[in-house]
């Protein structure tokens, strides 16, 4: 099993690049144990989601 460490850095790395299937799977089992993940995962997502509509917003100038 991933440590939350593993299992943050994993959920960071997922948004620049695609995860490799044991990575993933490793990831889903790690985020079903442990809630403070499921909830940094999510964080992160909007984050990025934060992000991109803001360079969507520079890039529409
Ligand atoms: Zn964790």
């Amino acid at each position: 099993m991933l440590t939350c460490r593993q299992a943050t850095q994993l959920l960071s790395e997922r948004l620049d690049r695609p995860l490799l299937f044991l990575e993933q799977a490793d990831l889903q089992i790690h985020l079903l144990a442990c809630r403070s993940c499921r909830r940094y995962g999510k964080q992160v997502k909007t984050l990025s989601q934060l992000a991109k509509e803001f360079k969507n917003f520079d890039e529409g100038k």
